[in-house]
């Protein structure tokens, strides 16, 4: 039973007609429907009489009826709710793919084809020249097949789907063999072994996890046998006593037994990268004779999200055949996108300029550390106009990533900011995410850490603004806002 005063105030709460009108009298109403600021007015007013009911009776104030504060945090939901849940962010994390931050920026030029196709009716299924439905493939194909050599080129929805549609097709029903060092997780729901299941594909184990030979391949094959499936390990290396078996030598086995081989090759990197990076490029696992290869568009690629299917005239047909196609199909604004990014790779040095995740890939040491001094420049003269006067700022040598489950032992050299202050570094980076501009970077012995491998300059900017704006909220209120 709740005590006297509380029962008095729960007495008290306004109506939810009374509110409305006294939202009409501050102009809410013009802001937004009426049907949802009594719906915000309805959960507000809940929530005070919960809290009344629940809170020790001392601490039951006459603010929590008062018709003013529960219009003001009425308020307050309406323009939360009102706001875009998807946002921009600063990436400061020095992770270039950084899969939780939406893995690559497109090319302006990219973004430019993007924008017509979304903004405007295209050519997307129609042949222009003969007037008739045309194919939504065509319009990257000849991109893809010129930039690779390959005789055929599909393009779906993200390379997870592009390996379904590549068992299913090519093995359902039949056996597809893998060697167990390679039967991996991408992240999320991506397992080698599930995805198999769900194609109709029955999985064949060779080998073991850290050594698979030619001979386990050779021993597996049977009747039944459809497809030797290699996959790139793209986020983990076993190191020491391993072993797997080249890529060639898979061919060799395929053609010689009439099966078919795929190689999930994870990034898809279609330019030479350093070669200490020991990423398998498109080029040499085509040239290996492959039947059918797979990757992603957004990551090494650095274009949006898609999968990339590269093979023979024949299987690329059957994949285009299957009834999966349509299920996994992209739209056309990644279509879009992806033939941007794919036209700046018919000059790579356009590519290694305009494609924001290969430009940051091959930073390299002096331009980040020029970045980090232009950074803790700009923070020093923000700072000072700011007023703020405890916060120490210095640039130090730091370790990137490539990220997105590729290559992930390579370290990138790049250079961070890193500031220590009254804020505890932890409080610090937490108050950067919920900052109107929200900025992500990392806490690293006791010091905020701003990387700027994966930033551009002209971001810095709104990087030192962003970290000023964190320093000025103070101690306590990066706790507020949940
Ligand atoms: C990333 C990756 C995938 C999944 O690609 P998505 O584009 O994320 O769907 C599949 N296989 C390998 C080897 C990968 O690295």
């Amino acid at each position: 039973m709740p005590d006297e005063r509380v029962r008095r105030l729960l007495r008290e709460l306004p109506s939810i007609e009374e509110l409305l009108q006294a939202a009409e009298s501050r102009g809410l109403l013009g802001e937004y429907p009426r049907e949802r600021i009594a719906d915000a007015l309805r959960i507000v007013v809940e929530q005070s009489r919960d809290r009344l009911l629940r809170i020790a009776p001392a601490e039951a104030t006459e603010e929590l009826v008062a018709g003013e504060s529960l219009l003001r945090e009425a308020a307050n939901r309406l323009k939360v709710e009102s706001q875009p849940r998807l946002r921009r962010v600063l990436n400061a994390s020095g992770v270039v793919i950084h899969t939780n931050l939406g893995r690559s920026r497109l090319a302006p030029s990219a973004f430019a084809r993007v924008e017509q196709a979304a903004l405007h009716y295209s050519n997307l299924e129609y042949d222009l020249a003969a007037g008739a439905r045309g194919s939504r493939h065509d319009h990257v194909e000849g991109l893809l097949r010129g930039l690779t050599g390959a005789a055929g080129a599909m393009v779906v929805n993200n390379n997870a789907a592009a390996v379904l549609l590549m068992l299913a097709a090519l093995a359902e029903g039949r056996e597809v063999v893998v060697s167990r060092g390679q039967l991996v997780e991408i992240g999320g729901s991506f397992r080698i072994p599930d995805i198999m299941r769900l194609s109709g594909a029955r999985l064949v184990e060779v080998g073991t996890t850290n050594k698979t030979h030619f001979s386990d391949y050779e021993r597996s094959l049977t009747d039944d046998t459809a497809l030797l499936l290699r996959v790139h390990t793209s986020n983990f290396k076993v190191v020491g006593f391993a072993e797997e078996v080249p890529v060639e030598r898979l061919v060799e086995l395929g053609r010689n037994h009439q099966v078919l081989v795929a190689d999930d090759l994870g990034s898809g990197a279609l330019l030479d990268l350093p070669a200490s990076w020991k990423e398998p490029s498109v080029a040499s696992s085509l040239q290996a004779g492959v039947d059918v290869v797979s990757f992603s568009g957004d990551k090494l690629l650095g274009g949006p999200q898609a999968g990339i299917l590269l093979g023979t005239a024949e299987v690329i047909e059957r994949l285009k055949r299957h009834p999966f196609a349509r299920a996994v199909r992209v739209d056309k604004m990644t279509l879009a996108a992806l033939e941007g990014t794919l036209l700046l790779y018919q000059d790579p040095a356009s590519a290694r300029r305009e494609i924001p995740t290969l430009r940051y890939l091959e930073r390299g040491p002096q331009e980040t550390l020029r970045l980090a001094e232009r950074l803790a420049e700009l923070l020093g003269e923000l700072g000072e106009s700011a007023g703020i006067k405890d916060a120490a700022v210095c640039v130090r040598e730091s370790v990137g990533k490539a990220g997105g489950g590729s290559l992930p032992l390579l370290e990138i050299p790049s250079h961070a900011v890193a500031l220590r202050s009254g804020v505890e570094a932890s409080r610090l980076e937490a108050a950067l995410r919920r900052a109107p501009l929200p900025l992500i970077g990392r806490v690293t012995q006791d010091e905020l850490w701003l990387d700027v491998l994966a930033l551009d300059e002209e971001e810095l900017e709104e990087v030192a603004n962003t970290l000023v704006w964190a320093l000025r909220q103070g101690p306590a209120e990066d706790l507020a806002g949940d």
